[in-house]
Order: C-alpha cells, then structure tokens, then sequence
C-alpha cells in the first residue's frame, strides 16, 4: 500500500491536497507536511492545498505552501484527502475530489467511509500526521515537515495526555523532537495559548453548562447571542469541550454551538470507555470512540432530548 501510493504520485503531474472544514491542527498539519514532502520528492509535480478558513494561529505552516482558499478548480489528476472521514467533511473542496482521476484517502477516523481509490485508515493510529510519518521515508524528514507532523500529533493527543498517545507515538514524538523543531512555542502557542476573549467565552460556557443523566453528561450550549456578547467565532471555541469533559464524574461531556439558525455544531468528548462515535453517527456525523462530532438540525431542545437518549444509550452499554 505503501509503494501504491508512491507509484500514484509519481505518475501524477497536478496534484491538490486537502482535508476536513474547520480544519484543526492535525489536518493542517498534515496537509502541509504532505505538501513539503511531495515538492522534496517530486520538484516536478505541481501542488496544491485546498484550506477552509485556517486560524492565524497556524500562519507558520501554511506560509510554507501554496494554499488555495477560493476554491477554484485545478484540475487535478490526483486528490489526496487528508484527516477527512468521508467527502462531506472536505467541504467546498469535496466536488474537485469527485472530479479528479484518482484519490488518495489516509485517515485516523473509525468512521471513515474508504471513498478513495486507495484508503489508508489507521484508527490505532493518534493522527493523520502519524500515519504520515509512517508512510515518508523518514531519512528525508526535515525541519519544516517535522514541524508540522509535530503540530498535528500534539493537537491530536492533546499534548500526548490522551489514550491515542501510545509508545510508537512518543517516539515519533521524540524524533521529531530532536530534528531542531521548536517544540515549545508549537506546544504553548498553539496549543494552550488562548486570546483574552476565548477565555471570557470559555468562561460563560462554564458557568452556563448543566448535568444531565445523574452527573454522567455534562452539557454547553453557546448560542448566536453568547458569541455576540464578546465579540467571539465559532474558531474561539477551541477547547471548551476538553475543559467540560474533565469534571468529575462526568462520562461524556457535550460543548454545542450555533452556526446558524437551527444549525448546531456537537462536540462529543467521552471519558472511560463510553462510544461517543456512535452517538454522533446516529445524527449523520463520526469521529473517534473518545471524540466525535455532528451537527443538529432545528429547534435545539428537541434535538438535545435526543442527543441524551444516545448518550445514555452508550454510557449504559459501557457498563457505567
Ligand atoms: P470536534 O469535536 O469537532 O473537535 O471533532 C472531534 C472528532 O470528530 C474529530 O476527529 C473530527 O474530525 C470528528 N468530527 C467532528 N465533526 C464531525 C462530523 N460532522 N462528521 C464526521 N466526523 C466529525
Ligand atoms: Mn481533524
Ligand atoms: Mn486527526
């Protein structure tokens, strides 16, 4: 599979890569590593990177490659989708991958629906940047790819503190370490670092968020107006749902948000052993068994009354 996927990018003469809407770290990260790495490799081939809107926060990766946020067509002979678990999840990019001759499709997701002409799927793995490093030949893995495979590995495993953080992990981790990256501003200023305003937004969530099903779900919902009162985005959010899911006794912890009227985004982040995946395939979404995501279609009380049934279904089937 390995040698397939070579053979396919070197018989190919354009080709564009991209991954999922609101792209996190390890899926810009991995779209950019995949792009050094093919203009290291293969300084003949045109490549592109087709971006949703990318948090400045990320600037330092995606300076480095030739992005396309308007989403035009580049006629490409060959897609490669990455950190993305089915076509929906690319977003506007989606209907370029539907028309290029053949896709790649390497992924992390349980969910994943295998869409391309090859797949490479590895949910053992922590990240898509991961399963990259173990597809690159690592003698030419340099400073600037190391650097993104790192932003996506710590993104992904929350700084290596998650259960997807296992041995192989931390020693691509210390490898990519000692290649000179610079490892602690990626870690502080990607990771934790938040903006005065995140953290006032991070702030009412908290103090707005309810427990359901005796103490096991913990629930946030942030709406239209909770943005509006500080001035916030739906990319300000970022780690809201990590900081619900670490209350105690807490089994599942949900952050919702609206994205438009009667659209709202679900994060799932589960403690233990409970199947949060499952819940959010049930509302047409996926993700991991400890974190997963989907969005709810009309008036939220409903859909939440609904959303519980699922979570309780799973945290029973978890035994807990
Ligand atoms: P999030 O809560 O958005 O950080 O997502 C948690 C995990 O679930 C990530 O790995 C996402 O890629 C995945 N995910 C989030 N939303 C969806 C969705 N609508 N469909 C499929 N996977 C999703
Ligand atoms: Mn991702
Ligand atoms: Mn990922």
């Amino acid at each position: 599979m390995k040698t397939k996927i070579w053979e396919m990018v070197s018989d190919a003469k354009v080709i564009a890569i991209g991954g999922h809407i609101r792209p996190d770290g390890d899926c810009v990260g991995s779209c950019v590593a995949m792009y050094q790495y093919i203009r290291k490799m293969y300084p003949d081939k045109q490549v592109y990177i087709y971006f949703d809107e990318v948090s400045k926060t990320f600037d330092y990766l995606t300076v480095k490659a030739e992005c396309v946020y308007d989403y035009h067509d580049v006629n490409a002979d060959l897609f490669i989708t990455l950190d993305a678990s089915d076509i929906g999840r690319l977003g506007s990019a989606g209907c370029y991958v539907k028309k290029a001759e053949k896709v790649i499709n390497i992924d992390h997701h349980i969910s994943n629906t295998l869409f391309g002409d090859v797949n490479i799927v590895c949910p053992d793995s922590s990240s898509t940047c991961e399963v990259l490093y173990e597809l690159f030949d690592e003698r030419m893995i340099d400073k600037d790819i190391a650097e993104a495979l790192y932003t996506g590995i710590v993104h992904d495993t929350g700084v290596f503190q998650y259960s997807n953080a296992l041995k192989r992990t931390m020693e691509i981790g210390g490898t990519l370490k000692e290649m000179g990256i610079d490892s602690d501003r990626i870690i502080d200023e990607t990771f934790y670092e938040k903006t005065y305003k995140q953290n006032l937004l991070l702030g009412r969530c908290l103090l707005s968020s309810k427990l359901y099903l005796d103490g096991k779900c913990i629930v946030s919902i942030a709406t239209k107006e909770t943005f509006d009162e500080f001035d916030a985005a739906p990319s300000d959010t970022e780690g809201i749902v990590n900081q619900l899911r670490i209350i105690k006794g807490v089994k599942v912890a949900a952050f919702i948000y609206e994205l438009s009227e009667g659209e709202y985004k679900v994060s799932l982040r589960a403690n233990q052993n409970v199947d949060v995946s499952k819940v959010c395939a049930v509302f047409g979404g996926g993700g991991h068994i400890k974190a997963a995501g989907c969005t709810l279609y009309g008036d939220i009380e409903d859909q939440l009354s609904k959303l519980l049934e699922q979570i309780d279904i799973q945290i029973q089937d978890a035994g807990l």
